[in-house]
């Protein structure tokens, strides 16, 4: 016997004892995974409807992956930033000519890629103090970030912050019009907003924000962090409503698991950074931008948009049908394979409920359950959430 006791319960014990207690965690042990599936310490099977919050967009063990892996462990792990390596400029080259946009910087994850956006819109536009963004919104837990993120209660302990953010309500052209000006350095969007609840923005605010941006000299950001990179069934979200962003943020999905974020910058923002105005001693690793590139290669390979686009069209309307069976549904938003449940009671126990009838879904904020799933994921397991979803709720009562 192992003289480490690495039970459940002296797990959970050891990390009550010694982390600093910041994550409420659900007591679920997940240790091995394939595909859509994962396994738990005990050996049973969930499917995985969250991806580590959309990150495992290839699914666990994807073949390809741990093919990379194992060469990589061979060769570097870790060059710094001082030094050349062939991996960061092949995923740039990708990413700049899937999206149109002109250059790349890489950090380490998503809070990192929004704080460089905001340096990098303050550098291109000096002297405008004020940033324009969304209540409700999540750009990530760093103070910059923070300071951009619209939900009250992250931000309220942490101040001073960031000042002269102006927070707007979602979808309200009217109310964006008022705080954007010459004083505005960027407007920053999600255009899904995920910890928010899966608010999609609408076409025409989107359009709208464009256009204000233009007449004001403003930077259009959009934090694709949790939405992009192929989850809308494009590889970006912004190609979906038609509306270039000056600026894109990406992470979750983009380092196939390992953490990788990025900062992509149009045109308008050549020359603008210059050496020592920004870095990162890790952002950009070798085996993370490998990752990086076999997941975009993975999701042209296999066709996967196609795929999400046709299964984000049949959740939609299956989703509708069962809001119509269930009154505990209050609405259904989403698209591609990005769907929030909105509930009329808490979802926690909903979700405690799904995962112990073998289905791992996420929350946000009180009451949305919150599907992100793997884009590998089988129809039949959403159609198995589905049913599974209907009975807990018309047990529950
Ligand atoms: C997760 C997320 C972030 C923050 O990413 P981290 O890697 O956790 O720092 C920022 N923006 C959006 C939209 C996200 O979903």
């Amino acid at each position: 016997m192992s003289l480490l006791d690495l039970s459940p319960a002296a797990i959970e014990r050891r990390e009550k004892r010694f982390l600093v207690g910041n994550y409420n965690r659900t007591p679920f042990h997940p240790r091995w995974g394939k595909g859509a599936k994962l396994y738990d310490a005990k050996g049973r099977t969930y499917w995985d409807l969250l991806a580590g919050i959309a990150v495992n967009a290839l699914g666990h063990q994807h073949p390809k992956i741990v093919r990379v892996l194992r060469k990589e462990a061979e060769s570097l792990l870790h060059v710094s930033n001082l030094y050349f390596h062939p991996a960061q400029g092949l995923l740039a080259e990708k990413l700049v000519k899937a999206s149109g946009l002109a250059r790349v910087f890489f950090c380490n994850s998503g809070t990192e890629a929004n704080e460089a956006a905001l340096k990098f819109a303050r550098l291109k536009n000096p002297g405008r103090p004020e940033v324009a963004a969304l209540l409700e919104s999540f750009h990530g837990r760093t103070l910059g970030a923070l300071s951009l993120t619209g939900h009250a209660a992250y931000r309220k302990p942490f101040g001073p912050l960031v000042p002269k953010v102006k927070f707007v309500p979602p979808n309200d052209i009217t109310a964006l019009r008022k705080v954007v000006s010459k004083k505005t350095a960027a407007i920053f969007l999600e255009p899904i907003l995920g910890e928010g609840g899966i608010i999609p923005l609408s076409r025409p605010y989107l359009q709208a924000a464009r256009r204000l941006a233009d007449a004001s000299g403003a930077l259009l950001v959009f934090d694709e962090i949790q939405c992009g990179l192929g989850r809308m069934g494009r590889l970006f979200a912004f190609q979906k409503f038609g509306v270039r962003p000056d600026i894109v943020t990406l992470a979750k999905p983009l380092g196939g698991g390992l953490p990788l974020g990025a900062v992509l910058l149009g045109p308008t923002l050549n020359g603008t950074v210059k050496p020592g105005h920004h870095g990162t001693t890790f952002g950009g690793n070798p085996l993370a931008c490998w990752l990086g590139l076999t997941v975009l290669e993975e999701i042209q390979r296999k066709r996967l948009l196609p795929r999400i686009q046709k299964l984000g069209q049949w959740l939609k309307q299956e989703l509708a049908q069962l809001k119509k069976r269930c009154p505990a549904i209050v609405e259904v938003r989403g698209a591609g394979l990005m769907w929030g449940i909105e509930l009329n009671r808490e979802a926690t126990p909903v979700a405690q409920a799904l995962l112990a009838k073998g289905f791992v879904v996420g929350t946000a904020r009180e009451r949305v359950i919150r599907l992100l799933p793997p884009y590998v994921v089988p129809q039949k397991a959403l159609r198995d959430f589905i049913q599974t979803l209907e009975k807990i709720l018309k047990e529950e009562k």
